[in-house]
């Protein structure tokens, strides 16, 4: 079995959010429970005292992990970023727009994550196409906060746990009442306990054949799709970590739109598996109800995010999700063969 272990998170599993809507009238039962809690409050006066508060209120252990893992980035390292992020957008954005970065862990923490949150910035500012407010903290996910968004991008955030029921709902109501999602790496490691929310992202990790280490080849699905533009319509050779989905997770071309794959006819790929070659994904794009989601495998390392030609195939994938860049979403299934871009042979 291949090294699955590395980036898998906790296995706790978390039992299902239950679907409640906070608006309903209080019923008999309700009534009576709220009722016998305001009395034990009144009886017992400790219980909201300031310690007994300040217990409640624990510390959270993400900001110190993002303390200890995220090292500043150095001013070369922010040039170099700045300087690989497109001057223009393939889009013209219809009106003012605005995404949500998300960047919160609970599972493994990708140094990566501050470098593709300055790229982001970065792209939206050099191109106009859209402004970002960074977040770590779930109570940005209220139907009235993302009100103002477009789109939320995750930017390998893993082990996700919306703490209630209406925090998932918001989040999934987004894109399904319209808005886009954008999913980079370590976003298909992340929804194991909210299964509804990991369909509409399209997979989950199921291990990582192709480490960070390696060079690997990658081929055109569609050579011809507008979100593959950034490649010149040619298959190429990039280094970075590339995930596998777990079978049962993974969606398939019936309702995803596969863009670009590990091209398996270099045996530097396919020798890293022992029951290939196989399709193996690395970006798609989706319909979900009314909204729009990209996603991609890149950005597991730092340089990724200095990469102009990855660059541009992510802020076209962002412009998909937000609604200014018109793409095909109809399912490689349904849109019949294409011939692929293959990867030159091995620089
Ligand atoms: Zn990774």
């Amino acid at each position: 079995m291949q090294n699955i272990a590395l980036e898998q998170k906790a296995t706790i599993v978390n039992p299902t959010i239950p679907t409640v809507s906070s608006n309903l009238p209080l019923t008999g039962s309700k009534m009576k429970k709220v009722f016998c809690l305001l009395l034990l409050s009144m009886l017992s006066p400790a219980a909201l005292s300031p310690a007994a508060l300040m217990a409640q209120d624990k510390p959270d252990p993400w900001i110190q992990k993002k303390l200890q893992q995220f090292k500043p980035l150095t001013d070369e390292q922010k040039a170099a970023i700045e300087q690989a992020v497109p001057n223009q957008s393939t889009a013209k954005p219809k009106k003012t727009r605005k995404v949500l970065v998300f960047y919160r862990c609970e599972g493994f923490v990708h140094n990566s994550i501050p470098y593709g949150n300055l790229a982001i910035e970065a792209m939206g500012r050099k191109t106009g196409a859209f402004s970002v407010d960074l977040a770590d903290t779930y109570d940005v996910f209220t139907t009235k906060n993302l009100e103002q968004y477009d789109c939320i991008l995750l930017n390998s955030t893993t082990g996700m746990l919306f703490p209630t029921a209406d925090q998932q709902n918001a989040f999934l109501d987004f894109i399904a009442n319209g808005k886009g999602l954008a999913g980079l790496h370590a976003a298909s490691d992340n929804f194991g306990r909210h299964p509804a929310c990991r369909a509409i992202v399209g997979g989950e990790f199921g291990g990582h054949p192709w480490g960070a280490g390696g060079n690997w080849a990658f081929k055109l699905d569609d050579p011809e799709h507008v979100l593959n533009i950034a490649f010149g319509g040619k298959g190429f050779w990039h280094s970075d970590e590339i995930y596998q989905y777990n079978p049962q997770t993974y969606e398939g071309p019936q309702v995803l739109r596969v863009l670009l794959s590990l091209d398996m006819a270099q045996s530097e790929v396919s020798k890293q598996i022992k029951d290939g070659p196989r399709e193996v994904p690395v970006s798609w794009l989706r319909k979900a109800g009314e909204g729009r989601v990209f996603y991609t495998n890149f950005g597991h390392r730092e340089d990724t995010f200095r990469k102009p030609m990855i660059l541009q195939h992510m802020l076209d994938g962002i412009q998909y999700a937000i609604g200014d860049l018109e793409a095909d979403a109809t399912p490689t299934a349904k849109v019949g063969a294409k011939s692929p871009a293959l990867a030159p042979a091995k620089p």
